[in-house]
């Protein structure tokens, strides 16, 4: 074992032990400098967008002193072999001095290659895709100009391809960059244009409405388009290839039934399920940052495209599933059976330590593992989405039954429509997966599988719910898969932490 391998292991042993907080990356090999990019042609080759001057200077001290400044910063706090890219991803973990060099770092090292001496077409792919998302390339150039010139300050104007494969203007302040994990509804920036006074005030001093439609006669769409086809392919690539593996014929491997008791018991600490949550999240913001899409208009806000392209990922599932918690404590066991600390492993069983800092040890550590646990190659990782997928059909085929039971119970009295399963606002914020029209009266109802009840005075427990949480609906509807039998509740249970508790009252149709 060499030096740096042995030095990994060790502070892979001290991250698991919790002897290093929040710098984890420190150190992890020698400090590796971002480089350079060269730029492509000579000073005075833009001349009828910028000047010699301004692009010396530019390239020579602007550029030169966020790389420079970017590598002192990254070496005095001891952060070592990171790229640039992967920095900028991550950027929420640095301070402010790292996120303004690395993005300027990264910025012009795209801007210089976004830019060419020789005039470019656009043509193909990309074409295309402007002519439909913006109407006419035409009306994208007016976009694009409109909002460079709305920003106020310092900033960048860009073109980028949103994780829902649609592209979109946006303009960021300072250096910051639509592929930082800090800006909401960012993206993979294709086109980008300095709006910094010193990328053109030498030559253009006040206008800068003349400078932003000069860019226009010097952008390198061959580098622009190549971006956009790279990330597309690989995008589809990934997903097709995911899809492929998830088909595959292993069938999913749950948690035994009373290994998930013990989690969904764990959870009934409210502090620790949102540790738990929130910690996922973030963790997968991170690992799948590129399909990441903000709330819009009549979607909710998730992954979008991992196992299927353009498709919301069941992925969006794994920070409130029980099964998957205890997966994914046995995903990360193996992992540090795998640097052979057999002893720090995690048990969240009855007799073991089930404090918050045993969560908050566990999320470390996920956090830790995450490029090796988050990927097609473990099994472990295709075993969790296999287990999403399958509980996310069984939840589908308890909603086509509930509702072919209830539309034969009522008749004409009752008109379904079925919010679930296409990522639906309505569904992800309230959690509604039906809404039935009854006798004229709107009801919002959720709708959970059920094995029985248990009667006990004037109070009705309903037994193996699957996940318990309070919803925003009018009803709570419970479907008994074999016996078809269905219970529609009013949605005021007494209690909905660890199991759902109705008074008898509150059930307000029986249906057999
Ligand atoms: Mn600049």
């Amino acid at each position: 074992m060499n030096k740096t391998e042995k030095k990994i292991e060790q502070l892979e042993l001290q991250i698991v032990e919790q002897k290093v907080t929040r710098e984890k990356e420190l150190l992890i090999t020698e400090m590796k400098k971002i480089g350079i990019e060269k730029l492509p042609y000579s000073y005075s080759a833009l001349k009828q967008f910028i000047d010699p001057e301004t692009m010396d200077f530019h390239y020579n001290k602007h550029y030169k002193g966020y790389v420079d400044k970017l590598n002192d910063a990254l070496s005095k706090k001891k952060y070592g072999d990171l790229e640039l890219e992967q920095i900028i991803k991550t950027i929420s973990r640095f301070d402010k001095t790292i996120r303004n060099n690395a993005g300027g770092a990264f910025n012009h090292a795209l801007f210089w290659n976004m830019l060419s001496p020789e005039p470019k077409r656009l043509k193909g792919d990309l074409q295309k895709k402007i002519i439909k998302d913006f109407g006419s390339f035409i009306l994208f150039k007016k976009k694009f100009e409109e909002i460079a010139k709305e920003r106020f300050g310092s900033g960048w104007v860009w073109l980028v391809l949103t994780g829902r494969n649609t592209l979109k203007i946006m303009s960021t302040p300072n250096q910051d960059n639509p592929l930082m994990n800090i800006i909401e509804g960012g993206g993979f920036p294709l086109l980008g244009l300095d709006l910094w006074e010193h990328a053109y005030y030498l030559k253009y001093k006040n206008k800068r409405d003349e400078y932003i439609s000069n860019f226009w006669k010097v952008v390198n769409w061959d580098f622009v388009s190549k971006l956009y086809e790279m990330k597309t392919e690989t995008k589809l690539l990934e997903s097709t290839e995911m899809k492929k593996i998830i088909q595959d014929a292993t069938p999913p491997q749950f948690c035994s039934s009373s290994e998930i008791s013990d989690y969904k018991e764990l959870t009934s600490n409210r502090a620790i399920k949102s540790l738990y949550q929130n910690g996922i999240t973030e963790i997968l913001k991170e690992v799948f940052q590129e399909f990441w899409v903000e709330k819009q208009k009549g979607e909710m806000s998730g992954f979008y495209g991992i196992e299927s392209e353009g498709a919301r990922s069941v992925l969006n599932n794994l920070n409130t599933n029980f099964n998957t918690f205890c997966l994914l404590t046995k995903a990360v066991n193996k992992q540090i059976d795998e640097i052979g600390k057999p002893n720090k492993k995690f048990n969240f069983s009855k007799k073991e330590k089930r404090t918050i800092e045993e969560v908050q040890r566990l999320i470390k550590a996920l956090d830790y593992f995450k490029g090796k646990i988050f990927v097609k190659e473990n099994k472990d990782f295709i075993n969790i989405i296999k287990v999403l997928l399958q509980l996310w059909e069984r939840g589908q085929k308890s909603e086509d039954k509930s509702t072919s039971v209830i539309e034969k119970y009522f008749g004409d009295r009752i008109k379904t429509d079925k919010t679930s399963g296409a990522g639906m606002e309505l569904d992800a914020l309230s959690g509604i997966d039906v809404v039935y029209t009854l006798d004229g009266v709107k009801h919002t109802a959720q709708v959970k599988p059920f094995s029985g009840v248990k009667k006990d005075g004037e109070t009705i427990t309903i037994l193996n719910t699957g996940d318990v949480k309070p919803y925003k609906v009018d009803w709570m509807i419970f479907i008994n898969d074999k016996t078809e039998k269905v219970l529609i509740f009013k949605n005021e249970p007494i209690q909905n932490q660890k199991q759902y508790v109705f008074k008898d009252s509150s059930l307000i149709h029986e249906i057999n």
